[in-house]
């Protein structure tokens, strides 16, 4: 528990730069200038432009690294290198250490597997009763509807699924989750996820959330897709206009760093809150990206600004080949400590780790309750101040307060 630093008067240099990484930018054309206006905004023309191998990123991108390279050369032997001209704009030519380019452009890192890496990081398929559904919690399930993104993070938690990489076998008509979901009344939450549920066609969507709101027992439609930040061209007012029919219908959406909050994104996520979509965001923890509490700070302020809630912060998980992007734990429970009381209640996330083996998220928090017995519970707030509050052994407050404070027992944690 660090005090704030602050010096007096003075806004301290942390705000400036928060107030740099909040400012809204549009992507721009960078490479692609004499590309029409009608083809640039149609996601069908981003998605068919796709960088998808070594010889491309090279061409665009002259400071690529040998590292940089070689993997993408290996990349489309394991998951599959993608990324939409749009996204590939905001990467920063100049800097090795870009945040975008971390997320998306491979390292031969990732053919490295540490000991304790693994395919299945999270234990889905363990607890997978048909193909593409993973029932976990007693009342939700996730819905795998397709093995496709509009482009690959390179720390995918189901790279072992999706872009085709071991030859998954994908099943595109739902029959037997449908089935599965329908004879389960115990379900009432589905969340929607892959791949992207968004590059399916208006059409395949609506009429796979229509037989979903066909089952009496779902009471809650979610939809997990990466679209809104690597695509935001998708988000057309006729698909708003399709996705509003099946309320309740929430979206998570999934951005890491300020800088993928752009005009295009902020304008993307604003049709879908016009839609009465409640917009949550999920960020995953990753180093020289996000491990740093300014920029996580400017982060969750900036996602207010889209009107969009930070729900969780993951650890990332132990996919194979992410050595190179985790970060410890510490350093998440630091940026929580850093967030919590310091900013709007709203904009902080709750921090998770998806327990390896398929345990389910685990929330982890910094300590605020220093001790708790039959008496009174020791408290510290956001400033490392502490904080006392009585109670009787029947759990009705004290009339008098206890009459020696003595120094706060520590948990044992
Ligand atoms: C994350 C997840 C959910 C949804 O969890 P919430 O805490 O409700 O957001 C459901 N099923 C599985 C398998 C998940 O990984």
């Amino acid at each position: 528990m660090q005090p704030e630093n602050i010096s007096g008067g003075e806004e301290p240099p942390s705000g400036r730069q928060i107030q740099t990484l909040k400012e809204f930018h549009s992507a721009g054309r960078g490479f692609w200038s004499d590309v029409s206006d009608v083809d640039w905004n149609d996601w069908k023309w981003q998605l068919k432009h796709r960088i998808t191998n070594a010889e491309q990123l090279q061409k665009l991108l002259p400071t690529l690294t040998p590292e940089e390279f070689a993997g993408a050369k290996l990349a489309n032997t394991k998951l599959a290198l993608a990324i939409t001209p749009y996204f590939f704009n905001l990467i920063d030519p100049a800097d090795e250490n870009c945040p975008i380019r971390l997320q998306v452009i491979p390292k031969v890192a990732e053919s490295h597997t540490a000991p304790w890496e693994m395919s299945d990081p999270v234990g889905e398929d363990s607890h997978s009763p048909v193909p593409g559904l993973v029932h976990r919690y007693p009342d939700r399930v996730l819905f795998l509807v397709t093995d496709r993104c509009a482009a690959y993070c390179r720390y995918c938690t189901r790279s072992r699924l999706v872009s085709n990489a071991t030859g998954y076998d994908f099943h595109p008509e739902f029959d037997k989750q449908i089935a599965y979901i329908a004879a389960h009344p115990e379900i009432r939450d589905v969340l929607l996820s892959g791949g992207d549920p968004l590059l399916l066609s208006d059409d395949k969507l609506e009429n796979l959330l229509s037989r979903l709101r066909a089952i009496p027992h779902v009471e809650f439609l979610r939809i997990g897709s990466r679209i809104p930040t690597f695509l935001p061209q998708r988000i057309t007012p006729e698909l708003c206009a399709m996705l509003k029919k099946f309320h309740p219908l929430f979206m998570s959406v999934h951005s890491n760093h300020p800088r993928e909050l752009t005009t295009e994104v902020r304008d993307a996520l604003g049709r879908l809150a016009d839609a009465g979509i409640p917009l949550g965001n999920q960020s995953v923890l990753l180093k020289h990206v996000n491990d740093d509490a300014v920029v996580m700070k400017a982060h969750v302020q900036k996602l207010l600004m889209c009107r969009v809630k930070p729900y969780y912060i993951y650890q990332c998980d132990l996919i194979s080949g992410s050595a190179h992007l985790r970060t410890s734990v510490r350093q998440g429970v630091e940026i929580m400590q850093q967030l919590r009381g310091h900013t709007t209640g709203y904009a902080v996330p709750q921090y998770v780790i998806d327990a390896p083996g398929g345990g389910g998220k685990v929330p982890v928090n910094p300590e605020y309750v220093l001790s708790h017995n039959a008496d009174r519970v020791v408290l510290r707030n956001y400033e490392g101040k502490i904080f006392e509050y009585p109670e009787a052994s029947d759990g009705t407050p004290l009339s008098k307060p206890p009459k020696e404070i003595e120094e706060p027992e520590l948990c044992k944690c």
